[in-house]
């Protein structure tokens, strides 16, 4: 098995801060392609794991490695995904801290991959009795179900997660998993109605018309054949080699059983599903006078059915928007485009709304049936950076969110590093880092910020275009040194009237309960999806704050989903993004490794002759005379409480070598 400081020339070196050329990226590359190249796709900057995308399967999550990792020191075995969770569950169990687990990195870089892996140790790694064997089984179907509804095939990934997943694991006194709750982070409903070319909608449309019993087929008045509908056929790509719908959609069923959805609510739920499709294939035609008429009105019957709204209330919802004027409530016909926008709003709206209430069902199956106090492991697999040739505003979240991430991760990252300092009694030395409070800033300040300008724009009387919100935002931002402009497109009325109009009255069970009647209503003051998101972030940092925090980092090695393939072009950008060389500078501030006395006694006693083969002091001591035996320098170590510091790596292989010697 790899050894920390062992071959190094060849393998490259197992944590970052060994590298003698720490600020100097291309050796940081230069390493991972070494490493890459060996399978040894986990590489350590001290605490955090950067972890690079084999794009094959490696033996290395076996029960035997599972047993392997559990309960030693990370440091003492190759780094690994298993060595981070196990250091997390027992500093939550040992220290009664509550943990998190943030994992980033861009899509296809293996961040879903990783939280089940930790997932799947967690769940290997405690004690089994009926409610915990339920309640693992819950936590772990819980990924199949959701990444069905959640996950799609994009042109860099072939189950690219379209949400943010924040997962907490509960904790019984005795460490065995008694519950769980998940938050869902914006689904990308856009992907609902359209996708690019080579990609796909949501899983589950194609695996429930590959999957589904013939009898349900024709329940649901669908075809098999998913080219017969134009929200799944448009990226002309309806089959993936690296997918199987027709068995994941027995999963899917399997782990709706689990998680006790009951036959009603599948009935209710694939309903649904199917009701989108139907939508999308309405298709309207414009009269003389430009308004829109539905061509046919066979899949509205079909929908009617499947929602359990009136037929006529939903032709026309689909043909009319309600506005209202001076207190009075009136139709007025939409053109064809409003129509096709308006249809689009309502199967995005049906469809989210849908994945919230599937995430608060599984939450319900994940309740834990005692209220003792319990521990927590939190997990978050979130969207990385993004930056495509047109962003929308699901990018402008999706980047938001990352820099309020990096933001807490860098502040986290130094204060537990001034708390070591503290807690060893070592003189702490300022860091200088970038701080992107200011990019925070310019998106939530208040009240000249991003989010509270499109705030205001949306929600202020007359009529507010993206060309008005951006007149607003140069006006009032255009000084800000990071500021570039950015639109975003809504029509906000003829989306809300037509989920008013259409779903006022439905009696399938899951509608029923998505879309409440004070909200149709209109009593409640509306909220913008900015504000949501930004209150929800808020939130999200809260958690993470009141936890203690491990990370890991994905990394994928190329854009062709391919094995044996190290873009260095493509590695060097994503080290940027995540902040790696500003992690590595941070942590090699001041000392590059750091050792419980006893670790660095064990494996060096033998170099001194005052310590081996007898010594039996305190182990402090003994390493006292160690390193003054070796000739280690002032400068070039401290003693702490508990621990040996050492500044520079060659210290430390010099020592290494002696011992090879
Ligand atoms: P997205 O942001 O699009 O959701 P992601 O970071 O979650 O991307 P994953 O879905 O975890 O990416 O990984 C993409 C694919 O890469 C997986 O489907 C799998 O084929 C492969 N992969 C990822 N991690 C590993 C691993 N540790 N071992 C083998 N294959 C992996
Ligand atoms: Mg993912």
């Amino acid at each position: 098995m790899e050894n920390e400081l062992h071959k190094r020339d060849h393998i490259g070196v197992q944590d970052f801060v060994l590298l003698e050329d720490y600020t100097n990226p291309a050796a940081v590359i230069e390493n991972l392609r070494k490493r890459f190249t060996e399978n040894l796709i986990y590489t350590y900057i001290g605490p955090v794991l950067v972890s690079v995308n084999p794009y094959h399967n490696i033996d290395i999550y076996n029960q035997e490695i599972i047993e392997t990792y559990r309960n030693v020191n990370f440091y003492e075995l190759p780094p690994h995904i298993f060595a981070i969770a196990d250091a997390a569950y027992r500093s939550m169990r040992g220290e009664n801290k509550n943990q998190c687990i943030l994992i980033s990195g861009e899509s296809g870089a293996g961040k879903t991959e990783a939280s089940k892996k930790i997932l799947h140790y967690l769940a290997a790694s405690s004690k089994h009795t009926d409610d915990v064997e339920r309640v693992k089984d819950r936590l772990l179907q819980s990924n199949p179900l959701l990444e069905a509804f959640g996950n799609a095939k994009t042109n860099r990934n072939d189950n690219s997660s379209r949400f943010g997943k924040y997962m907490d694991v509960q904790f019984d006194y005795k460490g065995a998993p008694v519950g769980g709750h998940i938050l869902n982070y914006l689904l990308e409903k856009s992907r609902v109605v359209h996708h690019a070319e080579g990609e796909r909608n949501f899983h589950i449309f194609y695996q429930l018309l590959s999957g589904a019993t013939p009898l349900l087929i024709s329940k649901l008045k669908l075809s098999k054949d998913p080219e017969q509908y134009f929200y799944l056929s448009q990226g002309k790509s309806v089959r993936v080699d690296s997918l199987n719908d027709q068995r994941d959609f027995q999963d899917v069923k399997h782990a709706l059983d689990v998680c006790d959805f009951n036959k009603e609510e599948q009935e209710g739920l694939f309903a649904i599903v199917a009701s989108v499709l139907h939508l999308g294939n309405l298709k309207f035609e414009e009269d003389g006078h430009g308004l829109a008429h539905i061509t046919d009105f066979s899949p509205v019957e079909t929908l009617a059915k499947l929602l359990g709204c009136q037929e006529e209330v939903l032709k026309s919802a689909l043909q009319n928007r309600t506005i209202e004027a001076k207190g009075e409530k009136m139709k007025s016909p939409l053109n064809k485009d409003q129509a096709l926008y308006a249809r689009d709003a309502l199967a995005k709206g049906i469809y989210d709304r849908l994945f919230t209430w599937i995430v608060h069902k599984v939450n319900d199956s994940l309740t834990r049936r005692r209220r003792l106090k319990c521990s927590l492991m939190g997990l978050l697999d979130i969207y990385g950076f993004e930056i495509f040739g047109v962003n929308s505003f699901e990018q402008f979240c999706i980047n938001y969110c990352n820099e309020k991430l990096q933001q807490l991760f860098i502040e986290l990252t130094l204060k537990s590093e001034q708390e070591e300092y503290q807690r060893e009694g070592i003189a702490w030395e300022p860091v200088e880092y970038f701080n992107n409070k200011i990019i925070c800033d310019l998106v939530e300040a208040k009240p000249v910020g991003i989010i509270t300008i499109m705030d205001e724009e949306c929600l202020r009387p007359g009529d507010p275009t993206d060309q008005t919100f951006l007149d607003k935002l140069s006006e009032n931002l255009r000084l800000h040194p990071h500021f570039v402009s950015h639109t975003t497109a809504t029509d906000t009325a003829v989306r809300k009237s037509i989920q008013r109009d259409a779903m006022s009255q439905t009696s399938n069970l899951i509608t029923k309960s998505c879309f409440p009647t004070s909200e149709l209503l209109g009593k409640k003051r509306p909220e913008t999806a900015s504000t949501q998101f930004k209150t929800s972030l808020a939130q999200l940092m809260e958690i993470l704050m009141s936890k203690e925090p491990s990370y890991v980092r994905c990394i994928k090695p190329n854009d062709y989903k391919c094995s044996d393939m190290f873009d260095e072009k493509i590695v060097y950008h994503q080290v940027k993004y995540l902040g790696l060389m500003e992690n590595l500078r941070v942590r090699r501030a001041g000392f590059a490794y750091r050792r419980p006395y006893e670790v660095f006694l064990k494996r060096y006693k033998s170099l001194c002759p005052q310590t081996w083969p007898h010594y039996d002091g305190p182990a402090k001591e003994g390493v006292e005379i160690l390193v003054n035996y070796l000739n280690y320098s002032n400068d070039d170590y401290r003693l702490g409480k508990t621990k040996l510091f050492i500044r520079f790596p060659r210290v430390l292989f010099a020592t290494e070598d002696e011992f090879q010697l």
